[in-house]
């Protein structure tokens, strides 16, 4: 493996800095504040390419690597959780299964309006009662006599649901068959009888609209079906791995602001007669809050790196978001600690980074859920 990124990472990363420190972050706080989607935003990461910068130019896409993507994904999560969140869920959860598992025909209609953000998408796989045991679902999916399918359900928390066009959505359509009787297909959200209810109240990044999803006799064509009938167990499965390199590049960027913030304050705030940052009860987190990024990044771009190289990378990615996430969670605690009372007041932005930290550790799999992925691969020996 070559640490040294190429000038093609350079750039994406370059260019996704830039747009970040000098669009994205002057905004964050608002966004926050507003509990406002930053649509504004998403045009601008359309026209920089950030809605599908892994799938090839010929599908509206970058044309970029996974590298790329995380480097991206980590600059613009550093400034706003919540526009980092839209873009992953678009990239990752949306674009990539459409390009694997999507038929040509597809792939012109849906993953190339998605891929240029001229649509934005969703991905629909937890339920009420279906979230970590995923394949749980109880939204059905019936086919006719004419080849049709009437879905039925109801999905829950869906990220970029209210404001999304498109649905990547997982329905069962054979209980008896138990995983292998789950099915995808993609759902255009102007369909009748799809609804989404009130978005959802969140601790944190609340500039990212989810909601839940009601399905309500919808109705959709043949050809609306996603990979094969019964496949889509494996299409959520293998989609949630690569979303992990996104969501772990999101925990990286949140943990890079806690860290930021957190030195630029312990250089200019004085107690004792001098700079916090002398204090070396405060230098040592400000070393271990580092420290630990650096391990966090190297994990990620590993998984991104397999990701690239058409190596396997699920027990990786599951660990590269297990490790990410729970290292924004404690920069982002210590960073309040760095700034005593300011980090505890919304004038400063550190109790964002930590309300904004802990849905790393909740979606695309828990903690829990990636310790189990990681241990099902050691077990299998790999
Ligand atoms: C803001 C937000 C956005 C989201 N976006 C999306 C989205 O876009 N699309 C989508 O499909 N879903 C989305 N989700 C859903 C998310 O993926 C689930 O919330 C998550 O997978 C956990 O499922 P659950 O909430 O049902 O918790 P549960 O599955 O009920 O788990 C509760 C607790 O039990 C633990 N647990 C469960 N099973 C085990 C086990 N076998 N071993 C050990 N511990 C276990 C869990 O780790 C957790 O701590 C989102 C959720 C939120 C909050």
């Amino acid at each position: 493996m070559n640490f040294t990124p190429t000038e093609e990472q350079l750039a994406v990363q370059k260019t996704a800095r830039e747009f970040a420190q000098n669009e994205v972050l002057p905004k964050a706080a608002e966004i926050d504040r507003e509990h406002r989607h930053p649509a504004e935003l998403v045009k601008r990461m359309a026209e920089l390419g950030f809605l599908g910068i892994a799938i090839p130019e010929t599908y509206g896409g970058s044309g970029f690597d996974h590298v790329s993507y995380a480097l991206a994904m980590e600059e613009i999560s550093r400034a706003c959780a919540s526009t980092g969140v839209i873009m992953s869920v678009n990239n990752s959860l949306v674009c990539d299964p459409i390009y694997r598992f999507g038929t040509e025909a597809q792939k012109k209609e849906w993953l190339t309006p998605l891929a240029s953000g001229k649509l934005l998408g969703c991905f629909a796989l937890s339920e009420p009662e279906a979230g970590s045991d995923a394949a749980a679902q109880k939204t059905t999916a019936e086919k006719q006599s004419d080849g049709t399918w009437i879905l039925q359900g109801t999905k829950n928390w869906i990220t970029n649901g209210p404001v999304a066009d498109v649905c990547v959505l997982f329905t069962m359509n054979d209980k008896a068959a138990g995983h292998k009787g789950i099915t995808a297909f993609i759902l255009p959200m102007k369909t009748k009888g799809v609804r989404c209810g009130t978005p959802d109240e969140k601790l944190g990044i609340r500039g990212s609209k989810s909601s839940q999803i009601f399905l309500d006799d919808v109705r959709l064509p043949a050809d609306a079906l996603l990979g094969e009938v019964g496949g889509g167990f494996k299409i959520a499965m293998s989609t949630l791995d690569g979303g992990r390199i996104g969501i772990a590049a999101q925990a990286l960027g949140i943990a890079r602001a806690a860290l930021e913030d957190s030195l630029a304050y312990a250089q200019q705030r004085r107690t004792f007669g001098k700079a916090i940052v002398q204090h070396q009860a405060i230098a040592f987190k400000l070393a271990d809050m580092a420290t630990e990024i650096d391990a966090a990044r190297l994990l990620t771009l590993r998984a991104a790196y397999l990701k690239d190289h058409k190596q396997p990378y699920g027990k990786e990615a599951a660990m590269a978001k297990l490790y990410a996430s729970d290292v924004a969670n404690r920069a982002a605690r210590e960073a309040i600690q760095i700034f005593g009372g300011n980090g505890y007041v919304t004038e400063y932005p550190v109790e964002r980074h930590f309300r904004d930290a802990k849905i790393t550790e909740i979606y695309e799999g828990t903690s829990e859920i990636q310790r189990l992925v990681i241990a099902g691969h050691l077990a299998k020996g790999g």
